[in-house]
């Protein structure tokens, strides 16, 4: 500090006090109007929940993407896609359930807050906004009990027929539309809000932390890393390395879990570096099919270095390290361009 500062202030307010007797800061603070401070927390509730809707929606229009231009990659793939995103006034922790009305326009009903524009749900007419009332004639509820029913009765509807008897209500007025839904790898993201820069899959959903959706900085790089999980998911490593710690027997437990994006378990093992290599090599080809471009998107490797210098040369890790990482993906992303530039079909190189 200052001396000249502290002595001038510093002397006459420690004798003011030793007069007055009193504690706490020193300074004349502004008088902040408690209506005003109640209503500024209103708008910060508002502005946290557009901010966590433009991520959730960034995040899912990729991933969306990664799901329906795959479909023919993944041996789950079925007719379940409809491309709408639902909400429930109960999703939301009480302080933020009035501004999630307001903000996104949740009812205690299942709401419709986003369609994904030309998704099967566009085309069959659902808007944001929308209420599910019924799927294929059988009443949903509401809340969060709603809310899962009409996600799974859509996604069992849409499996088994291939379509899919939304009825809506929307200003009041019930609506029933037809919808088709279309093929699409049969995994789902789950956004998960925490500040840590990583990503799993555990067999039947992609995990992101919001920290790893910010971290990349375009779409092409999240792409990347929804791919690389989706690739995971995709070619079974998850159950490949159960099945891997069956065969080793008391080292069973070491290779159970998720596979995620470079933060494993240490005890995974050599099985973990190589699907690590194979779900960038993959994920880099399911980022390309999904007409994201990959030229550069390995930088997001280089920005990792720079976040975390520990992964630059990492020889014990689970994860190759992001030096290597890189380089392969740059070489992924050549190998892309070859084929593009002779139209060949843009799938990875199989070993046999
Ligand atoms: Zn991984």
């Amino acid at each position: 500090m200052n001396p000249g500062f502290a002595g001038r202030w510093g002397t006459g307010a420690v004798l003011a006090c030793a007069v007055a007797a009193c504690a706490g800061p020193l300074s004349l603070l502004p008088d902040v109007d408690s209506g005003l401070a109640v209503a500024e927390e209103e708008n910060q509730r508002e502005l946290y929940l557009r901010d966590w809707q433009d991520l959730m929606i960034r995040a899912q229009t990729v991933f969306s993407r990664l799901v329906l231009a795959n479909a023919d990659l993944c041996d789950n793939a079925r007719t379940t896609y409809f491309g709408i995103q639902i909400q429930t006034a109960e999703s939301y922790d009480a302080e933020f359930r009035a501004p999630a009305v307001r903000v996104l326009g949740v009812g205690d009903l299942p709401t419709i807050v986003y369609v994904w524009p030309g998704s099967p749900a566009d085309v069959g007419g659902l808007l944001a906004g929308d209420q599910i009332v019924r799927v294929d004639g059988a009443l949903i509820g509401s809340g969060v009990t709603g809310r899962g029913n009409a996600v799974r009765a859509l996604h069992e509807s849409g499996a088994a027929t291939g379509v899919g008897e939304v009825t809506v209500t929307r200003d009041n007025v019930e609506r029933t539309v037809t919808i088709n839904p279309v093929k699409a790898c049969d995994y789902s993201l789950a956004v998960q809000r925490s500040d840590s820069i990583n990503a799993y899959a555990d067999g039947t959903r992609v995990v992101a932390a919001s920290g790893l959706i910010r971290f990349a900085t375009d779409d092409a790089q999240l792409a990347l890393v929804l791919g690389h999980e989706l690739a995971h998911a995709a070619m079974h490593h998850v159950e490949r390395q159960s099945a891997n710690a069956v065969a080793g027997g008391l080292l069973g437990a070491l290779f159970a879990g998720p596979v995620g994006l470079f933060a494993a378990p240490a005890s995974l093992g050599a099985f973990s570096q190589a699907y690590e290599s194979e779900a960038d090599y993959v994920g880099t080809y399911f980022a390309a099919r999904a007409g994201y471009g990959v030229d550069g998107v390995a930088d997001l490797w280089r920005q990792m270095a720079i976040r975390s210098p520990g992964t630059i040369h990492a020889t014990s890790s689970t994860h190759p390290s992001s030096a290597v990482r890189f380089l392969a993906i740059e070489q992924t992303a050549r190998e892309i361009a070859g084929k593009r530039a002779v139209t060949q079909p843009l799938v990875p190189n199989l070993k046999h």
